[in-house]
């Protein structure tokens, strides 16, 4: 990525950035706020530290996209949903700070499904984002905005969130590429939380590399996490070194899978056969059971999350009532959007006394069942190929009534938040009739592979 030096002012990289988010903002709805007068004021003085030949940061001057659901001094956290409109942060996320004292610059935040709930950005309070490569196809969720951000070139890199695929999905639709972190690489310290045993802080980018720039930036133990894990390097017993790789046979067998999507995954295999590695065929029947189980688990998880938004504290208030009881259902029915209310009472209900141990207990058995098979493939490979999601970005308006359908295209992402593990996201190639719309892979590898992960994508690019 550009880094301001003696040669790159980071002034002109922030105004190059600033010209591009005015240039699509209009046509694609990417940014939900644009920082534009601290974004130039931090640019100066990084220049002025430059020319007095002063020590900067690893990211000096580098323009990146915020997703709307960190925390951050800078403008106001609404997470794109009306209950949190007017939300002006007291502190920043701790990854946005070790983002700010390396010298990045945020220049604008971005547009997400409202609290990160969905895969394509059509929940959101200010509406839906645009794809990059058809204004007529979904963004891609939940992180929609940071993914189009980076597409289209207006920023470095982007921050997001994956609690099922909301990097990875994103990533894949836009044609970059996406990293989802091992559960508790980076803090979660100063984000929005969705589902707190799947939610994970990660980024976006146009290189493998700028995301291990980035991990190595932000990771680390953080004492208001107590879910963070020590560094991301000098972990020596994740080397990848058998150079066998995986692919889930009801994935590729799956008659939900898209014909262009197969054949780039086949492609990918024999490039990798070529480069000296052995392919293995892995069965993963516990996986079937992955969307079933994320989808009890994330509601129950959110419907906790969310009860606190209860006009109290917070920004938005609902006007005119009468007694607290009112307030707190007036605020909560005026200021969620519907998806949040789906899940809220999704998860209330698995959550409840009679059903707890009909759908949650459950759930969280068959959440071990997942762990244990992904344990015992990572025996056999060093990582495992497969699509981010079934299909190519699909149409706005396809799926937003219909939200099975729209649960269904995660299918292939959620199995690897329920099991904490790394996985990332990589352009591979396009379909073939007009629009033609990138496809997108991930590589999945065991707990802390992440660094390694990364390197072996850069092998199959
Ligand atoms: N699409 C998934 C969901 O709606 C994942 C969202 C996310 O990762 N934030 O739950």
């Amino acid at each position: 990525m550009k880094i301001a030096n003696s040669s790159t002012s980071a002034v002109s990289l922030v105004k190059a950035a600033l010209g591009k988010i005015e240039q699509y903002n209009k046509d694609y709805n990417i940014f939900t706020f644009i920082n534009r007068d601290a974004a130039l004021k931090k640019a100066e003085e990084i220049d002025k530290k430059i020319k007095n030949g002063e020590k900067v940061g690893r990211l000096a001057g580098v323009p990146y996209a915020l997703k709307d659901n960190f925390l951050s001094k800078q403008g106001e956290t609404t997470a794109s949903a009306n209950i949190l409109t007017g939300l002006k942060s007291p502190i920043d996320a701790t990854s946005v700070k070790k983002l700010e004292d390396e010298g990045a610059i945020m220049v604008a935040r971005t547009n997400l499904d409202a609290f990160a709930h969905g895969s394509s950005t059509e929940n959101s309070f200010f509406g839906p984002t645009k794809n990059a490569f058809a204004k007529d196809r979904v963004a891609g969720g939940s992180s929609g905005g940071s993914a189009v951000a980076v597409a289209l070139d207006c920023v470095e890199f982007a921050t997001g969130t994956d609690t099922g695929g909301s990097i990875r999905q994103p990533a894949s639709f836009n044609g970059v590429f996406g990293i989802k972190p091992t559960y508790g690489t980076i803090s979660r310290y100063g984000v929005v939380a969705m589902a707190s045993s799947t939610d994970v802080v990660g980024f976006f980018a146009k290189t493998a590399s700028d995301l291990d720039l980035l991990m190595e930036v932000t990771s680390g133990l953080d004492e208001k996490d107590e879910t963070s894990l020590p560094d991301y390097y000098g972990i020596a017993d994740t080397k990848l070194e058998k150079k066998k790789l995986g692919f889930v046979k009801e994935f590729i067998e799956s008659p939900a899978l898209n014909p262009e999507l197969k054949a780039s995954l086949e492609n990918k295999l024999s490039l990798a056969k070529s480069k000296g590695y052995e392919i293995v065929e892995l069965s993963l029947p516990a996986l079937q059971y992955a969307l079933a189980t994320y989808y009890i688990i994330q509601p129950a998880e959110v419907a906790s999350n969310l009860s606190r938004y209860d006009g109290i504290r917070y920004a938005f208030r609902s006007k005119d009532s009468k007694t607290l009881g009112d307030l707190f259902s007036n605020t909560r029915s005026e200021g969620f959007m519907r998806e949040n209310k789906r899940r809220i009472m999704i998860g209330n209900f698995v959550l409840s006394s009679g059903f707890y141990d009909a759908y949650f207990l459950k759930a969280a058995k068959a959440r071990t069942l997942i762990i244990n098979e992904f344990n015992s493939a990572f025996k056999k490979v060093d990582a495992i190929l497969s699509p981010v999601a079934p299909n190519p970005a699909f149409k706005l308006g396809e799926k937003v009534n219909d939200p099975v359908s729209m649960y269904l295209e995660d299918v292939m992402s959620v199995p690897v938040n329920l099991a904490g593990l790394p996985a990332v996201a990589f352009p591979s190639g396009f379909t073939s009739s007009s629009p033609r719309l990138p496809l997108g892979l991930q590589l999945i590898g065991p707990r802390r592979s992440d660094k390694n992960l990364l390197e072996l994508v850069e092998e199959l690019i």
